[in-house]
């Protein structure tokens, strides 16, 4: 957002006021390089990402002009999905109501009659799906003589879903419009070939930046088991612990799959694909947004687009169709200047695919074999056991009766280990996917291509992954060495350091001192000011810290408790 305000542009006093009331008071960049536009008598194609701001960038300087009357309509928007055409429409509402300017919004799905009755008003904007834009005009009930302004939202989207014929249609029909705006975050050869067609002379406003396109947003890919992407898919929600997720699948056949058993699983998550009914659509949107469900498992059509504020987590399940794809679906997150996670679950072979994909472009990616079902449930007893020893609770006066008698008829670690074992089975764990990922990258050879080829990160060499993916280790002294559990190692790294829980790999407390393995953050952090932990009993040493062993290797002994390998999670 820039410093700049709406009110340098002049606007009529009832717009003006509609976007204070909305509590909109500067422009986005593309609004703003929009509205400074001397001349908007022209054909325009604006290229800008989702999430932009881009449906009031055409709005504002259409709706700003004088001749914005209702009777017929003036200005045609066409939209690829349903939903983007109703949220258009609900902003073109909002935005033109001090100015009692009628909407129609045409888009299969819903009722017919009503949008026929709306025509019939006279609406002056009409936004619309191409195809049921086409079955009004060819009925009859749409009008298109006084439309001077056009605007093709998500152009390229249109042309994806094979609305060519459509929008040929739809725009042979309206040969004295005065203006095109093709609006459309990426420019191929197809959507080229129609701006020729229709634009002429267009001018382009773009503000897309290939490198810099998506900063806020970290990417990262995990790698899966080829058998196991489902398993893997489980893993990797219950490590990222997104409290708003939106989940891409390939096919509509797929999402079902994907929604089904995440249910099972215990997440809670619903569903959008195109062959749901406008009123299932709007019911699983309306769940995602008010955060009754945190996760929205969707096709690419049916989440085209759709407006949901906050999305922390993409997860990209499966290889994208193409690199459009990719941006696009990672362009749910990380809107309006927030930090947003795009990750993408892949098997080995949709791995080696996808570098070769992302290979030209300037991504930053992490590469990551799958969170093992292992590691899931360390992080989730540490933090349980925090929370045990920590965490404010009324005083019970006949619960703590109830412990000191029970406390007399047993031995207290037997005790204590009853009780861990029953809290245990709610502690969510995840699939033992490691071995089985191990094995692939062994098996599968080292293709010279992939070696060479990491678009960010230098060398990447997949066998090695399984070791660099894991944090780095750190050895600390303890001040006193009694007193020292688990959980609080962790509360003392996490304090000193101030990072969230999820930057501790791995604890593992020895005699007199602790083993710490730090992901990426929270070792820089460390290495900036290792005395910081001091002042909470933990003693940096000298040493160099080390690469941790791998995993399947022998372990230490791991005090208080003793990991067993997870065959099952335990939900
Ligand atoms: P795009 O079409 O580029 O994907 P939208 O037009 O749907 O983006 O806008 C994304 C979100 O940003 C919407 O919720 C919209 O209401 C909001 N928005 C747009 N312009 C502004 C603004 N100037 N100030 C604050 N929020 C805005
Ligand atoms: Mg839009």
């Amino acid at each position: 957002m820039t410093d700049i305000l709406f009110q340098k542009y002049e606007l009529r006093p009832e717009l003006q006021e509609t976007l204070e009331t909305k509590g909109f008071l500067s422009p986005t960049p593309v609004q703003e390089k929009v509205l400074e536009q001397q001349d908007l008598n022209t054909d325009l194609i604006v290229r800008a990402k989702t999430g932009s701001g881009k449906t009031l960038a055409f709005l504002l300087p259409i709706f700003n002009e004088d001749r914005m009357t209702n009777g017929s309509p003036k200005v045609l928007v066409l939209s690829p999905t349903r939903e983007l055409a109703l949220q258009i429409a609900r902003e073109a509402d909002w935005l033109g109501r001090n100015m009692h300017l009628r909407i129609a919004s045409l888009v299969g799905g819903t009722d017919i009659s009503v949008q026929i009755k709306d025509l019939r008003r006279g609406a002056s904007v009409v936004v619309g799906t191409p195809g049921r834009t086409l079955d009004h005009l060819r009925r009859g009930t749409l009008k298109l003589e006084d439309v001077h302004t056009v605007v093709l939202d998500e152009g390229d989207h249109m042309l994806d879903m094979g609305f060519r014929d459509e929008l040929e249609a739809i725009l042979d029909a309206i040969p004295l419009r005065e203006r095109t705006w093709l609006f459309s975050a990426t420019m191929p050869e197809e959507v080229l070939r129609l701006s020729r067609r229709y634009l002429s002379d267009p001018r382009t406003i773009s503000l897309v930046d290939e490198g810099e396109q998506h900063s806020e947003i970290a990417h990262k890919v995990y790698m899966v088991p080829r058998h196991g992407s489902l398993d893997g898919l489980v893993n990797v929600l219950l490590w990222e612990d997104s409290s708003r997720g939106l989940i891409f699948c390939h096919t509509r056949a797929q999402t079902l799959e994907v929604t089904e058993r995440l249910q099972q699983e215990g997440f809670q998550v619903c569903c959008i694909n195109g062959d749901f009914s406008q009123r299932e659509r709007n019911q699983s949107l309306a769940s995602f947004k008010s955060g009754r469900v945190s996760l929205l498992v969707a096709t690419n059509v049916a989440a085209r687009g759709i407006d949901v504020p906050g999305v922390k987590h993409v997860f990209q399940f499966g290889l994208p169709d193409d690199l459009d794809t990719f941006i696009h679906r990672s362009g749910r997150t990380g809107r309006a200047g927030n930090k947003g996670k795009n990750i993408l679950i892949l098997n080995l072979r949709e791995t080696s695919r996808f570098r070769s994909m992302v290979q030209r472009t300037k991504i930053a990616l992490e590469w990551l074999p799958v969170p093992d079902g292992d590691d899931i449930k360390t992080r989730n007893r540490s933090i349980y056991e925090e929370k045990l020893l920590n965490q404010d609770l009324p005083e019970k006066k006949d619960i703590h009766a109830w412990a000191e008698s029970i406390i007399s008829r047993t031995d207290p670690v037997h005790l204590v280990t009853r009780l861990l074992q029953l809290a245990d089975r709610k502690i969510p764990g995840g699939y033992d996917l490691k071995r089985e990922l191990q094995k692939e990258m062994a098996t599968k050879k080292p293709e010279a291509r992939t070696e060479r080829t990491s678009p960010s990160q230098g060398r990447s060499g997949k066998r090695e992954r399984p070791q660099r993916e894991r944090g780095t280790e750190i050895r600390l002294g303890l001040l006193n060495t009694s007193g020292w559990n688990v959980g609080r190692v962790l509360r003392s790294v996490c304090s000193s350091l101030d990072v969230d829980r999820k930057e501790v790999a791995q604890i593992t407390l020895l005699e007199e001192s602790v083993k710490v393995e730090l992901l990426d953050l929270a070792y820089e952090k460390y290495t900036r000011n290792p005395s910081s932990l001091k002042r909470w009993g933990l003693i940096p040493e000298e040493t160099s810290p080390r690469k941790p062993e791998p995993r399947n290797s022998k372990r230490p002994a791991r005090a208080p408790r003793e990991r067993k390998p997870s065959k099952v999670r335990s939900r």
